[in-house]
């Protein structure tokens, strides 16, 4: 079949993620066959460079053997197993490399199957822990710019106007406090101060995306911020929830961004690179304080009974430990930092361009952002099927593209992604 009849065939009946369904009339959607390392091929036998990971997910690109061979293994044994009374050996030991991999006090995992779930069992824990112990705290706070996911409470937290505005309505009550990566650091932590002092004793917790706010356009800020939020959390008895879905699992050179700031924040939302984008899995990481607020006699009425059908799935915590075993074997975190040096040093020209406005990285995540053009003009549509014909894959957020490969872009890919990107932005008029 053809890219074009596969097309038709979906369009038929799929309701594609994060698209106006009309857009494809002119921009046709593309099916992909298969995939191996960075690159993904169509049914027409064009390879594309796949330089956003595919949604941030695929960490070490696509159809990795290691990855392959452990689930192969693991489908000769279990696939899945109900996780309310039942066990199994992949979950047993991925929390065990989970908590020895994160701060000593985050003791205690619970499993979820994607990140906005992740975020919703963060909140709902939050809300809990305070109403176990007589107090009700209604209240959320988390940074302007944010994106916490699309579940209610994760958009309720979430301050991205075009995917949350229309809901206002029905949201539980959030407030959001000046996000770092747009105000001076110290102008951030006080509005952080005002808001929880106008608030106190009402708010159970504050979340944040560390290090770099994605969605909301890969904005940056530094570790120093996390820092000073954790004292203020604790100055006010508020838990900080650490939403490191998009930049857990070495995305900003460590394997979590809150080592840079030296913190262990109360609650770690973790999905995404997680499975390295085989299998849908999130966990929320937590301290033993928190698990034991729930920890009573079944008739105290104080259970956490939250579930998703398929929490904990086998195979998912199978090719996540595969996943572990890679950082460990391939020694990731190091091999990275040479691939982000590589990536700063040649993106440096592009501030050379007269319509770029910023060049910003943390790690394995690039940015460059460029001056505001005609607002009617859908600059970053033109810049992906620019990139798409020479055989490029960026997405850009608006007016920002963006590069986050996966962590097995060799030096000649990572050289590719940048000189099409400049020999485009170079172009645009
Ligand atoms: C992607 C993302 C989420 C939501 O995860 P989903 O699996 O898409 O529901 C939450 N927070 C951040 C920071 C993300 O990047």
């Amino acid at each position: 079949m053809t890219n074009k009849e596969l097309m038709d065939e979906d369009l038929k009946h799929i309701f594609h993620p994060c698209s106006q369904m009309k857009d494809y009339e002119k921009l046709p959607l593309i099916p992909i066959k298969k995939g191996k390392a960075s690159y993904i091929e169509d049914f027409e036998e064009n390879v594309y460079l796949d330089c956003i990971s595919s949604w941030w997910v695929n960490i070490f690109g696509h159809s990795n053997d290691y990855i392959n061979q452990k689930i192969n293994e693991q489908l000769q044994d279990l696939e899945h197993v109900i996780f309310a009374g039942f066990t199994h050996k992949p979950a047993i030991t991925l929390a065990k490399r989970l908590v020895d991999l994160t701060p000593e006090p985050l003791q205690k995992i619970f499993f979820a199957d994607n990140g906005s779930s992740a975020i919703e069992i963060s909140l709902k824990m939050a809300f809990q822990y305070f109403k176990n112990k007589g107090e009700s705290r209604p209240l959320f706070v988390s940074l302007q710019n944010s994106y916490h996911g699309e579940t209610m409470g994760a958009l309720a937290v979430s301050d991205t106007g075009l995917y949350k505005d229309i809901y206002n309505d029905i949201l539980i009550k959030a407030l959001h406090a000046k996000t770092p990566s747009l105000h001076d650091e110290d102008e951030a932590i006080e509005d952080m101060r005002r808001v929880l002092k106008e608030n106190e004793g009402k708010v159970s917790s504050v979340v944040i995306e560390p290090l770099i706010q994605c969605a909301g356009g890969m904005l940056m800020y530094d570790a120093s911020y996390i820092t000073k939020l954790r004292a203020v959390c604790d100055e006010f008895g508020v838990f900080l929830i650490a939403d490191e879905i998009a930049v857990g699992f070495g995305r900003t050179g460590t394997m979590f961004a809150i080592e840079q700031a030296n913190i262990t924040p109360d609650f770690l939302c973790l999905s995404k690179g997680i499975t390295g984008g085989y299998m849908p899995l999130s966990v929320v990481m937590f301290t033993d304080d928190i698990y034991n607020a729930f920890y009573c006699d079944y008739n105290e009425g104080k259970s956490f009974l939250d579930s998703h059908s398929y929490t904990g799935n086998t195979i998912a915590c199978a090719v996540a430990n595969a996943v572990l075993d890679i950082f460990e074997k391939d020694n990731v975190i190091e091999e990275n930092k040479k691939k982000s040096k590589l990536i700063r040093e040649k993106t440096q020209r592009f501030k050379t361009l007269d319509n770029v406005l910023e060049v910003r990285q943390r790690g394995m995540v690039c940015a460059i952002e460029l001056k505001k053009l005609d607002s009617n003009r859908r600059i970053n549509l033109e810049i992906f099927q620019e990139a798409l014909s020479k055989g490029v894959y960026i997405r850009p957020l608006g007016n920002t593209i963006y590069f986050m490969p996966p962590y097995c872009f060799t030096d000649e890919e990572l050289n590719k992604m940048i000189d099409v990107t400049y020999e485009i932005v170079e172009s645009i008029i």
